[in-house]
């Protein structure tokens, strides 16, 4: 069966003593609770190998939020996966609507960079979702079915299975503008189906699909009862440790 998943997304946020305080913060609440989903905190790559000597791993999961499209060489300023891996961390963001939007990350590039992740045992949290202007012309579906289509359709069943998707309507990413439960729901039961048409009901019933965008303490328990709707992807609220845990703690 699919796994409940909470992961926070720190994006450009934190130094790195401010980083390892807030790591701290979440490590020790964890201490204290036994949650109904795997929690996950994806951090800088500068903070990755320093959390990752702070936290408790069979608690608390660590990512980066990106990696480069290649393996190694002459790449000045990029970061490749068997880097991350080094690092302790676990779990990658690909495919951040903020990567597509001001880093111009294509299908193509997305496609290389989910084959170095899985080649590197990295696991990842693949992000989709369609613009407000696509929300509203009524091509959002056929967005979002595309993204999947053209970086994920190259992968066998078994890869596909080792991915985490994302479900994130741009609109919705730190405008305090969340989708609604129903809207969540029907997108996420929309993917689950175009994942059951490419590589079948088994694959499809046992792959995590989070919700992302403003959600927070208030609204994740609806988000989160709703049967395709598996967990979130944290921005804002995993700042801090007391809203991360009302996510964690809504399931
Ligand atoms: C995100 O960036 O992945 C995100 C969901 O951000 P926020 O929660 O701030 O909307």
């Amino acid at each position: 069966m699919r796994k409940n998943i909470v992961a926070g997304n720190w994006k450009m946020n934190t130094t790195l003593q401010e980083g390892v305080k807030l790591a701290e913060e979440v490590n020790e609440a964890l201490k204290n609770v036994t949650p109904k989903c795997d929690v996950v905190i994806c951090v800088p790559f500068t903070h990755l190998a320093t959390i990752n000597g702070v936290i408790d791993s069979a608690k608390l999961g660590l990512g980066a939020e990106n990696c480069a499209d290649h393996l190694s060489g002459a790449y000045t300023g990029e970061v490749s996966a068997p880097m991350v891996a080094s690092t302790g961390a676990t779990y990658v963001i690909l495919g951040h609507s903020e990567r597509r939007q001001y880093y111009g990350e294509t299908s193509e590039t997305l496609k290389t960079k989910v084959r170095l992740a899985l080649d590197n045992k990295l696991t990842p949290i693949f992000c989709i979702g369609e613009v407000l202007e696509q929300r509203e012309n009524g091509t959002h579906f056929d967005v979002v079915k595309a993204q999947i289509e053209e970086a994920l359709f190259d992968l066998s069943a078994e890869d596909f299975g080792k991915l985490i998707l994302a479900y994130e309507p741009v609109w919705a990413i730190g405008t305090g503008k969340t989708a609604t439960d129903d809207q969540a729901e029907e997108m996420h039961a929309f993917i689950r189906g175009v994942i059951a048409d490419k590589f079948g009901t088994e694959v499809a019933d046992n792959t995590s699909i989070l919700y992302g965008g403003s959600c927070k303490p208030s609204n994740a328990a609806a988000l989160f009862a709703k049967p395709n709707v598996d967990g979130g992807l944290i921005g804002g609220a995993s700042l801090d440790a007391a809203s991360f845990m009302g996510i964690v703690n809504a399931f």
